[in-house]
């Protein structure tokens, strides 16, 4: 049964597998033996290497334990989740914050604390998968509008029945495209229609806006968009996430949602490097300004060779190619020419539209990316793409 339906995957090209590296992550790494510069971490700021992050997090799992020994309610709340919690809350100056063990869980857990059966979500076509199995797990009626198009949300804000409680759901900065959400434009809609709006800032958080505070610090909103989450996982170079919010909402996820609830508290480890990797951030603002002069030439220089990007304005740079089957052949031959960097096929993006997904961090050295370039050029052409 199993080998049939693997089958038809092959069949459209959309097989997946997992591609093991034997060496830490980085700007380069080691992969079958071979040195190749890696375009496809998130680790955006280099963070999960970073000494002092290192460092937090085998001190804290020497003091604490590999694990948590329990769930947050029953035994779980150490030191360093505290210690976490109330670091986030005052880099993103809210009443408090919450850790989740993954993104994905707490996309999971939190929408269905904000809206249930009877009320109407709207998200974005683009939205992360964790957003979209939020919404369905929710029992709320779920509509899609078209990606980063406030007037399609203002249509559907218009049409539905007076009084329905409403959720609006975005990424801050699109994982798959690399785009920001009109956040002031959904913010002023949420305030007219009486709705509210969640944003998941999981990319732009350390990226984004003049401290690294995330997509909601880049367009000023910070007051009129009271909570968000974002994940550790991804510039923070840890693993987990967050969300950061007035008290009450706070206690209200610690009573009510279940993922968060019914599952070990993430490792002590994880807790202390994010909260590490967030000191990092503020006092070595110079990792921000290396990882934006990056994107900039590295931008640029595909756009030279001929490249279709999307309307990217972040560190992560998708170039457009087509079908699964060019996006594969395109990534081999990147390989071959020592760069890795993953083809991004359906279900994660539509039809039509798969790419390869570039992302540049501030570690990557100007001879890297260069070089990475040239690699590009001719696996372009090889592949047929240029
Ligand atoms: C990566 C990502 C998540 C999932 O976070 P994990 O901590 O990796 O589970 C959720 N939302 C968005 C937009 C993401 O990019």
């Amino acid at each position: 049964m199993f080998r049939h339906k693997l089958d038809q995957l092959a069949a459209h090209s959309l097989t997946r597998r997992l591609t093991g590296l034997s060496s830490a992550t980085g700007p380069t790494v080691q992969f079958s033996g071979r040195r190749v510069i890696l375009l496809s971490s998130n680790d955006y700021l280099g963070l999960a290497t970073h000494p002092e992050v290192v460092q937090a997090s085998v001190e804290a799992t020497q003091r604490y334990g590999a694990g948590a020994g329990a769930s947050r309610l029953v035994s779980g709340t150490l030191p360093p989740h505290q210690e976490l919690e109330s670091t986030i809350a005052a880099f993103k100056q809210t009443d408090a914050a919450l850790a989740f063990s993954s993104g994905y869980l707490a996309n999971l857990g939190v929408i269905g604390c904000l809206i249930g059966r009877g009320g109407l979500i709207l998200a974005d076509r683009l939205c992360h998968a964790s957003l979209i199995d939020g919404c369905r797990l929710s029992g709320a009626t779920f509509r899609v509008y078209r990606h980063a198009d406030s007037a399609h949300v203002e249509a559907l804000l218009r049409r539905r029945q007076p009084g329905r409680p409403t959720l609006i759901v975005t990424d801050g900065l699109f994982s798959m495209d690399g785009d920001l959400a009109p956040l002031p434009e959904l913010a002023a809609l949420a305030r007219r229609y009486d709705a509210t709006l969640y944003v998941d800032d999981a990319h732009g958080t350390g990226v984004m806006g003049e401290t690294g505070r995330g997509t909601i610090e880049h367009f000023a909103m910070e007051s009129a968009i009271p909570f968000h989450m974002g994940t550790l996982g991804k510039a923070l170079g840890s693993s987990g996430a967050y969300v950061a919010g007035p008290q009450d909402l706070i206690d209200y996820l610690i009573n009510t949602s279940r993922p968060f609830i019914f599952t070990t508290a993430p490792p002590p480890g994880a807790m202390a490097a994010a909260a590490a990797a967030l000191g990092v951030m503020q006092h070595e603002p110079d990792r921000r300004a290396r990882l934006w002069a990056n994107q900039r030439r590295f931008s640029e220089g595909l756009r030279r060779l001929g490249f279709r990007l999307t309307a990217s304005v972040s560190p992560i740079l998708p170039l457009l190619v087509g079908t699964a089957a060019q996006a594969i052949a395109f990534a081999e031959q990147l390989l071959a020419h020592g760069v890795m960097a993953p083809a991004i096929r359906p279900p994660t993006v539509p039809d039509g539209t798969s790419r390869i997904r570039v992302t540049v961090t501030s570690e990557h050295t100007a001879d890297q990316l260069d070089e990475a370039l040239v690699a590009f050029e001719r696996a372009g052409r090889t592949a047929g793409v240029l």
